[in-house]
């Protein structure tokens, strides 16, 4: 990247920014219909009043616009006032909004969501042993790797895990999580009966041999949309992990999880730490800002596989030098309440 486009991908990013503030940039009908009370003028009304009464609705309009965005820019605002424009109390109005709070306790700064993907043997034998000794929990996504060009089949015991192993790890506390049958690349494009089919099979694979009905689930590939989050929910999970997330606002990318913004079932981390230095991993962990979540998905951990200067074992390390707890995503449950939480599910 050469200096002039560092600097115009810079001015460009505070412009997109700024384009977020919807005081600013009100003219998508989109964000007219989202944010009705703050613009202070409803033409239909308007158009439909007679003359000698469209002063007055003009000013009622304007006054509960007025209520609104002095509400959301933090200002204060009187009961009474509240009371006038829209007929219920500021009481009301903020246990309404208590109701919906879907923390159940704030969150920490240390904490670390932790999970492994595809159901790699290296995890079993490398990882496991490493999780146990520094008593960190973790997720582990297990799906039935089909063949590929870039993937050996499941079958293959000398790179997936055998469900014997898959039952032991469950049995020493850990979570198990759904990662949808064959972990089939662009399935979140291939409609809900083949997503939900990907889902169902797998489980009916935990119950054949005798794990606990998957509360979480992994899109494979780590592709969220909103129509593959509706079939991880319609099959009852809780949690879901989509690193990335699609939806007509854009797509978010690797990141911190936030409760108040990102669904339960579209839940963002950062994948391929193995490409990690420890630097790196530990400004990653510092700058986790506050209230949000740092998570870390790992594929392979054994050295063949790995490709980064700062092995696995000194990651785990630096986790527990730097005071990390860390949790499997169903232990998330002891912060947020899912439910709530599934408001911030984006369309
Ligand atoms: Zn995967």
């Amino acid at each position: 990247m050469k200096i002039q486009e560092m600097a115009d991908a810079l001015r460009r990013y505070e412009q997109e920014v700024a384009k977020t503030n919807i005081f600013r940039y009100t003219n998508t009908v989109d964000r007219v219909e989202r944010y009705p009370n703050i613009f202070g003028m409803n033409f239909e009304v308007m158009m439909s009043t007679p003359d000698e009464k469209k002063a007055e609705v003009f000013l009622a309009q304007q006054r509960r616009a007025d209520v609104m965005r002095r509400l959301m820019t933090g200002q204060t605002v009187g009961d009474d006032e509240v009371r006038e424009s829209f007929g219920f109390s500021l009481a009301e109005l903020e246990a309404c909004r208590r109701e919906q709070e879907p923390l159940k306790k704030p969150i920490p700064s240390n904490l670390c969501v932790l999970c492994f993907d595809d159901a790699l043997k290296s995890q079993y034998d490398v990882a496991l042993p490493v999780l146990k000794e520094l008593g960190f929990n973790a997720t582990f996504f297990i799906t039935e790797m089909q063949e590929t060009p870039r993937d050996r089949p499941f079958e293959d015991k000398s790179v997936y895990m055998t469900w014997e192993q898959i039952k032991e790890i469950e049995d020493a506390g850990f979570e198990l999580g759904n990662h949808s049958l064959h972990h089939v690349f662009g399935s979140q494009n291939m409609g809900r009966d083949f997503n939900l089919e990907q889902i169902r099979g797998m489980e009916a694979e935990f119950e054949a041999h005798g794990l606990k009905k998957p509360v979480t689930y992994a899109y494979p590939s780590g592709i969220s949309n909103p129509e593959v989050v509706a079939c991880a929910r319609a099959c009852g999970y809780r949690w879901g992990r989509g690193n990335q997330e699609k939806g007509k606002e854009g797509i978010r990318g690797m990141t911190y999880y936030d409760p108040h913004q990102d669904s339960p079932l579209a839940i963002c981390n950062f994948g391929d730490p193995d490409f990690y230095s420890e630097e790196f991993l530990r400004r990653r962990i510092a700058d986790t800002p506050e209230g949000m979540i740092f998570g870390l998905t790992y594929h392979g951990v054994s050295d063949a596989e790995w490709l980064g200067p700062c092995s696995f074992r000194r990651q785990m390390e630096v986790l527990r030098e730097m005071g990390t707890r860390v949790i499997s995503m169903a232990q998330l449950e002891e912060f947020i309440d899912p439910e709530k939480a599934y408001q911030y599910t984006i369309d």
